[in-house]
């Protein structure tokens, strides 16, 4: 399979350039994902086709949202193996770039993929996001906060919306019970100070991936109690 390809027909898609270096560079990326996972847990996907459609097509189709090409500062919660926060920095690499987890040996791997690939503008942060979003660096002050299978809607907006600029944005990338979520989760919405603007339909070719954005709002501030203590938001999701 032609991977150059496909991925280049994926940004096409959400109107970015897609270059030889660019490609170098996810390639780098995929093998030391493949690497790393034999000694830490990063990824159930190991196969490369796979690989490159369920992870780098589906983190670069968060573009859907066009608005996020022109974010100067973005925060990826919960990054994981690094998800979508890596693959937006390949193919956006103006954006100064946040990735957080609460798992150590993701943010050491993560800090490794960063030397190797010579990425810059793009720190990680090993801790809970909850605690983080108090701090005055932090708090209010991101262009646009993306999240991939963390938490349901409801827990993940304590944990993402508290970051968000006012007139910014939380782009929620979920599957297909975005319906359920968004109504158990709407109260947290608003109680945070977001409003859910549009909900996105992410198509990838050949797969059977069902995914959607969704897209809320900063409208007014994150009253002060939030987020509360981290594991709250799990134990006791807002209603
Ligand atoms: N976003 C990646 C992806 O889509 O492949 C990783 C998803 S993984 C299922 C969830 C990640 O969220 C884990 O790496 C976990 O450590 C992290 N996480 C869960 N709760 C968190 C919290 N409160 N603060 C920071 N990271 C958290």
């Amino acid at each position: 399979m032609d991977y150059f390809q496909i991925m280049n027909s994926a940004c096409l898609d959400v109107q970015l350039d897609f270059n030889e270096d660019m490609y170098n560079k996810f390639m780098q990326y995929k093998d030391m994902i493949k690497e790393w996972n034999e000694k830490i847990n990063l990824t159930a996907i190991t196969e490369d086709e796979q690989m490159v459609k369920k992870h780098f097509i589906d983190s670069i189709k968060i573009f859907k949202f066009s608005p996020l090409r022109e974010a100067k500062s973005i925060i990826d919660i919960g990054t994981g193996a690094g998800f979508p926060g890596i693959p937006i920095k390949l193919v956006k690499p103006d954006v100064d770039m946040t990735l957080l987890d609460s798992l150590n040996k993701r943010i050491i791997f993560l800090n490794e993929v960063i030397n190797k690939l010579e990425l810059k503008e793009i720190k990680t942060i090993h801790g809970r996001a909850e605690d983080f979003s108090r701090k005055i660096e932090y708090r209010q002050s991101i262009d646009v906060v993306v999240s991939r299978a963390v938490a349901n809607l409801a827990v993940l907006s304590e944990l993402c919306i508290p970051y968000v600029k006012i007139g910014g944005y939380f782009v929620a990338m979920k599957g297909p019970s975005v319906e359920e979520e968004i109504k158990e989760g709407k109260s947290a919405v608003s109680i945070l100070g977001g409003k859910i603007e549009d909900i996105i339909e992410i198509e990838i070719e050949d797969s059977n991936l069902n995914h959607n954005l969704v897209v809320i709002r900063k409208v007014k501030e994150t009253p002060k109690a939030y987020p509360r203590k981290a594991g709250t938001a799990t134990k006791k999701p807002l209603k």
